[in-house]
């Protein structure tokens, strides 16, 4: 692939459908549009929005392909809430579920495993996460803004992730809101 092409603009990579599901859940929210797109190509296994969508909202979710579910959970203040979950797999709801439907939300080095393996982050990452959050790394900061998880210094497989979520990402950004 020459420079040039790798740099289109990509209007109709994504069908009419497509187009018009992730029109809706970008009038609900970007950050959902985005999960949901990311969650589509099969870039992420499973997506976790942090709160609970309504019923036109997931029948968006499930019209893409994708599963859906509400999970229960509690902050450790012990105040309750809904997060909406959804993939492609039934099995990767279930595993969340497993381990986290009604329990407190955490930090622990299990939890961050275990959701950085269903969110589709480099193990590279998700190790250097445990043993620091948040060190610092050479990484451009306008692509670290696009990510979920936090590049490890020198990550190899981040790298190769920014082009396809730079390409969903424009996308998203680009795509009008209001109905055609
Ligand atoms: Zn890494």
């Amino acid at each position: 692939m020459t420079e040039r092409s790798s740099h289109q603009r990509v209007p109709d990579k994504w069908d009419r459908a497509i187009q018009a599901d992730i029109r809706a859940l970008k009038n609900i929210d970007f950050e959902l549009a985005y999960l949901a797109l990311l969650t589509h190509e099969g870039l992420k296994p499973l997506s976790r929005w942090e709160k609970p969508l309504g019923e036109p909202g997931q029948a968006v979710l499930t019209r893409m392909g994708l599963h859906v579910e509400r999970v229960h959970r509690k902050l450790r203040s012990g105040k309750a809430f809904d997060e909406t979950i959804f993939g492609r797999s039934a099995a990767h709801l279930e595993i969340y579920a497993q381990h986290f439907r009604n329990r407190a939300v955490d930090k622990s080095a299990e939890t961050v495993r275990v959701e950085g393996y269903l969110f589709g982050y480099p193990p590279c990452c998700i190790a250097q996460y445990i043993r620091q959050a948040y060190a610092p790394h050479e990484f451009p900061v306008d692509q670290q803004r696009i990510l979920f998880h936090w590049s490890c210094r020198g990550c190899v497989i981040t790298p190769t992730l920014i082009p396809h979520y730079e390409r969903i990402h424009r996308f998203v950004c680009d795509l009008g809101t209001a109905t055609p």
